[in-house]
This record gives C-alpha cells, structure tokens and sequence, in this order.
C-alpha cells in the first residue's frame, strides 16, 4: 500500500465526496475514499432529509449516506474508515498520510472535508441536540411550521435563516448577543420588516429547556440588565457560523479567511494542479446536500479530465 499510487483520491464521505467516487468510479479510476472521523459527513446528524430530490417521502439522513457508500462501492469504490492525518502537496505525485502512519501517493486528490457548525457548547443544547436543536433552518425548519422558535446569531445566515423560518412559523425569536448585528444592511433591514420577527439585543442564552419531547423553550439573560427571560419555543436554532473542515491543508491550498478553500470559478480546481475541491469545504453560501453532490459530480469531471491530459502529454512526449 506505502508505495502505490492511487488514481482518484477522495477524502470525505459526505454527498460531495460519495458523488465524486460514483462518477470516478463508473469512469473505470477505482477511487479510494477516506471517511474521515464522522463517516457520512453532517447528513448523519440530521434525521429526516426532505429536499433531496428523488425522495418524495423524504429519506433518513444516515440511512442516505449508507446507500451513497453503497452506490459507490458497486462500481469499484474502495472506502476506508480512516482518516487523512496530514497532506504534503509541495510536489508532485502527491502525498497522503493516513491516520498519522501509512503514507500514499495520488495523481488526483479532492477535498470534501466539508464544514462543522458552530454551537454554544451548553449542555442543554447538546442534550436536546436533534430534538429541538439544530443548525440549519432549510433542512429542520420544516418541522417547525406553525411553531415558535428561536434563532441565535446576528450575522447574514441568521439574518436569513429567522426570515425563512418567519414564513414557516409563528414567532421568530432572533436572540443578538450585542446591541447591533454583524449582517448586511439589507438583511438586517428584511428582518426588521418581518412582523412575527422580535430580536432581543444584548442578550445570551443561558439554557435550552425541554422535556421527554425535546425542546420546550429557552432561557436567555439581557448581558447589560441582569434580567433572564423564558421564551416559549420549540426550535431553537445555532447560526452563529460554520468552520470548514480544512486545516491540514492550509499550507498548501488558497482559503479565504474563514478557511473555505478558493476554487477557480466554474471548477473545482484548487491552485494546486491536480488537486479538487467539493461540497462545504469550498461553499460558504449555499452548503446544501444537493450542491455538495453536483459539486462532487463536478470535482470527479475535472480529475478526469486533467489525468486524461496528463496520459496524453505522456504519450506525446
Ligand atoms: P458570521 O461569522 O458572519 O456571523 C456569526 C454571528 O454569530 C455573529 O453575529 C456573531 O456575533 C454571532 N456569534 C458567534 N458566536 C456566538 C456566540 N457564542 N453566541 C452568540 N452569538 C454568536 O457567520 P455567518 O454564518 O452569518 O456568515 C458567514 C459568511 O457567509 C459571511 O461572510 C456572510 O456574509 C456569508 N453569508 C452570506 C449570505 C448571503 O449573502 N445570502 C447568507 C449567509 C451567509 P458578533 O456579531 O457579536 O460577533
């Protein structure tokens, strides 16, 4: 294993990553999947997906990953429940290490580490995690409709993500933890119009409370007053921002300041040739099951078509 060189290297095991071995495979590169520590990405944590298209009675987030590992494997996929330790893209071939110890090479590697939300770290919001708590409005806020909630964060996905649950419930309740919020002018302003929107400022959360149901409302503390406040609701969801999965590639590959890696527009290409990026690991907009699936589609494409370039400067030279 230390000294062969492996065509299509995929590490993630999200839908980025599992599209990008599918296609891969099926184009006959026998790709090799690293999972990484949470097989099956951020889907795993989520219980019902509702808009992933195909699936007009929705499907279970594990159980979806489960049959992605499978499709992929059908087709010559090799997947392994280990983890990329560390990455030496200086020079070409290019270098994996794997779980601190076995070293491989690649002629393609694409990144599909994707992205973790932030939470608060309270205990209560840990304990009624998925029953009541979540960080993505577009996949759970569905379950909410006619329901109060309450949204925490203050920059351009909170903002967004308390409008789009202002359509689907009955109270939104935006809890800022300072006395402005980071978001744009135009977001801030949607939120203000929104009449079933009330933002508390200054104010933190103290704790998540619930019962054998899951959430049943949570208790906030005006940072400025002292004075605490129960509010009723039974989704309370984090936007207080995402961290891409991207650190042991710092050194070598283009990020913005958050850590997103920079692709070429259009592509999946990184600036180091040879090297792709898919799914959350490169989306700080849309982070979406499907656009990390066409992303990954698209990551496979793009290896395809620069070992395809690389075979023919061979043949020519
Ligand atoms: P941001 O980092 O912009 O904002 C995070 C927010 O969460 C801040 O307001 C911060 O408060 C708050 N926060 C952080 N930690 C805590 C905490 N422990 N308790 C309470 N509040 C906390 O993240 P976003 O996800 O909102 O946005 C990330 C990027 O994506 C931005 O560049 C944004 O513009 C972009 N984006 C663009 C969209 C669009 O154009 N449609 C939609 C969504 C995101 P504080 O302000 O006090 O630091």
């Amino acid at each position: 294993m230390a000294n062969e060189t492996v065509q299509v290297l995929i590490i993630g095991s999200g839908p980025a990553g599992y599209t990008a071995a599918i296609y891969a495979a099926r184009a006959g590169f026998k790709p090799i999947v690293y999972t990484g520590a949470q097989p099956g990405g951020q889907l795993t944590t989520t219980n019902d997906v509702e808009n992933f298209p195909g699936y007009p009675d929705g499907v279970n987030g594990s159980q979806m990953m489960v049959d992605l590992q499978k499709q992929a494997e059908r087709f010559g996929t090799e997947v392994n429940f280990s983890v990329v330790t560390s990455v030496d893209f200086s020079k070409y071939p290019l270098k994996v290490t794997i779980d601190e110890k076995t070293e491989l090479q690649a002629e393609t590697v694409i990144i599909a580490t994707g992205a973790t939300a932030k939470y608060l770290g309270l205990p209560s919001e840990e304990k009624y995690y998925n029953r009541g708590v979540s960080a993505c409005a577009v996949c759970d806020g569905y379950f909410y409709r006619g329901r109060e909630v309450a949204v925490v964060g203050a920059g351009d996905s909170a903002a967004e993500e308390a409008t789009y649950l202002a359509k689907l419930c009955t109270k939104v309740h935006l809890i800022v933890r300072r006395d402005e919020m980071r978001a744009s002018k135009i977001m801030q302003q949607r939120v203000i119009n929104t009449p079933n929107i009330e933002i508390h400022w200054d104010s933190e959360t103290e704790e998540v409370l619930g019962d054998d149901d899951g959430v049943t409302g949570v208790r906030i503390l005006n940072n400025k007053t002292g004075a605490k406040k129960d509010l009723p609701v039974q989704g309370f969801f984090l936007a207080i921002g995402h961290k891409p999965n991207t650190d042991i590639f710092k050194e070598y590959i283009e990020m913005d300041e958050t850590g997103y890696i920079k692709v070429q527009s259009g592509s999946t290409k990184t600036n180091v040739a040879g090297v792709f990026a898919v799914g959350d690991a490169a989306d700080r907009i849309y982070r979406q099951a499907i656009t990390a699936a066409g992303t990954g589609c698209m990551g496979a494409l793009d290896a395809e078509k620069f070992l395809a370039a690389k075979e023919a400067e061979m043949v020519h030279s």
